[in-house]
C-alpha cells in the first residue's frame, strides 16, 4: 500500500497550553514523515467549510469562534496508513474519554478543547490537506531513518 498523507491541526487550546512540541514530537517518534507544516491563524470561513458536517449542531459557533481565536500549527503527515494511524494516536473525541496513551487522553479533558484535529479517512484526508496548503507547501525529500522504519515489503 502506497504512502498516505493525513492533516493535523494542533488547535488553539495545545498553543496556550505549550504542548505543540510535544505533540509534533509524538507524530515524529511514531516514525511519520512531516511533509509541511504552518503556523496560521485559521479563518472563520474556512473553519465553516473543514466542519461543515457540524453545521446544525449546538457547538457549532464555539468550535468556530475557539479554532478562530488565536493561531493553530497545521501539518501534513506522511506515513503508511497514516491516516488510521494518526487518527489512533489523537483518540476519542471527548478528552475525557480518550485512553490513556492517547493525545486526548493524555492532555484534554474537553470535547471541544481537544489538542488536535486528525482528518478521519483517506479520502477525507486528501480534500483536507488540499483545504490548508498549496501543492508548493508540500516537500518532497527522503528521510534518513525511512529503511529503519519500514521493511523492504513495506517500502513497496
Ligand atoms: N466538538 C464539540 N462538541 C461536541 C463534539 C465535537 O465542540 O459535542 C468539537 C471538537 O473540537 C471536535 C470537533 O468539534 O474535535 C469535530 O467533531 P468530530 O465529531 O468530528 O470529532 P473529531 O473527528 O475531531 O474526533
Ligand atoms: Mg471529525
Amino acid at each position: 500500500m502506497a504512502m498516505e498523507k493525513t492533516l493535523v491541526i494542533i488547535k488553539p487550546d495545545a498553543l496556550n497550553r505549550s504542548i505543540v512540541g510535544e505533540i509534533i514530537s509524538r507524530f515524529e517518534k511514531k516514525g511519520l514523515k512531516i511533509a509541511a507544516m504552518k503556523m496560521q491563524k485559521l479563518h472563520e470561513e474556512k473553519l465553516r467549510e473543514h466542519y461543515a458536517k457540524h453545521r446544525d449542531k449546538a457547538f457549532f459557533q464555539d468550535l468556530v469562534k475557539y479554532m478562530s481565536s488565536i493561531p493553530s500549527v497545521l501539518v501534513v503527515l506522511e506515513g503508511k496508513e497514516a491516516v488510521e494511524v494518526v487518527r489512533k494516536m489523537t483518540g476519542h473525541t471527548v478528552g475525557r474519554k480518550a485512553e490513556p496513551g492517547t493525545i486526548r487522553g493524555d492532555y484534554s479533558m474537553s470535547v471541544q478543547l481537544n489538542i488536535v484535529h486528525a482528518s478521519d479517512s483517506v479520502e477525507e484526508a486528501k480534500k483536507e490537506v488540499a483545504r490548508f496548503f498549496s501543492e508548493g507547501e508540500i516537500q518532497h525529500y527522503s528521510k534518513l531513518d525511512f529503511d529503519w522504519v519500514y521493511s523492504n515489503d513495506e517500502k513497496k
